[in-house]
């Protein structure tokens, strides 16, 4: 098994719906995103996926994040999904999986972790 993993950063600001319904504040946080992917097998260039691609790949899905409030977004907003760290790092899996090409080596994305802090991340696991 074969495993690697890319890092990059995007600033957003959120504000989380609260269990007795009322919003935290809104408070921006300068997230930093992780994405490990695995394969049985290296693919005819010796890679899980090239750098090459997951890393602009990567980037392209943060740029729609940047400098936005999340609760404004088009997938959270209106109540849609409360925009935690958890659901942000599932928004950022799903839409880096539908661009993952398909290969002969079955390359697939294992996690994603999103920090909001140095000492607080969610990690997602499709
Ligand atoms: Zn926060």
């Amino acid at each position: 098994m074969f495993e690697i993993e890319v890092h990059d950063e995007f600033s957003a600001a959120h504000a989380l719906r609260l269990y007795d319904g009322t919003w935290e504040t809104r408070h921006g946080h300068n997230w930093k995103v992780s994405v490990v992917m695995r394969s049985e097998k290296l693919d005819r260039i010796g890679v899980v996926v090239d750098f090459e691609w997951l890393k602009p790949a990567l980037r392209g899905v943060l740029k729609e994040f940047e400098t936005i409030s999340f609760n404004e977004h088009i997938d959270f907003k209106n109540d849609r999904l409360n925009p935690s760290t958890e659901n942000i790092a599932k928004t950022i899996c799903d839409r880096l999986k539908v661009k993952v090409p398909a290969g002969n080596n079955n390359a697939c994305i294992v996690k994603v972790t999103v920090w909001e802090t140095p000492d607080a991340s969610a990690t997602y696991f499709p």
